[in-house]
């Protein structure tokens, strides 16, 4: 089973059946275009299962 996860400030969505993967792609797109640091914990609680 994937997650997934849209950004909350852009278009940005990314999906991985790895939550660690995801977690990275995610905190590494916010810090590269938002200059935010969101936690693991943040993340997961923004996942969508697909
Ligand atoms: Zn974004």
């Amino acid at each position: 089973m994937a997650h997934q996860y849209s950004c909350s400030a852009c278009e940005f969505q990314v999906r991985s059946e790895n939550d660690d993967e995801l977690i990275e792609l995610v905190q590494h797109h916010a810090q590269e275009y938002h200059d935010m640091s969101p936690s693991a914990g943040d993340i997961r609680d923004g996942m969508k299962t697909v």
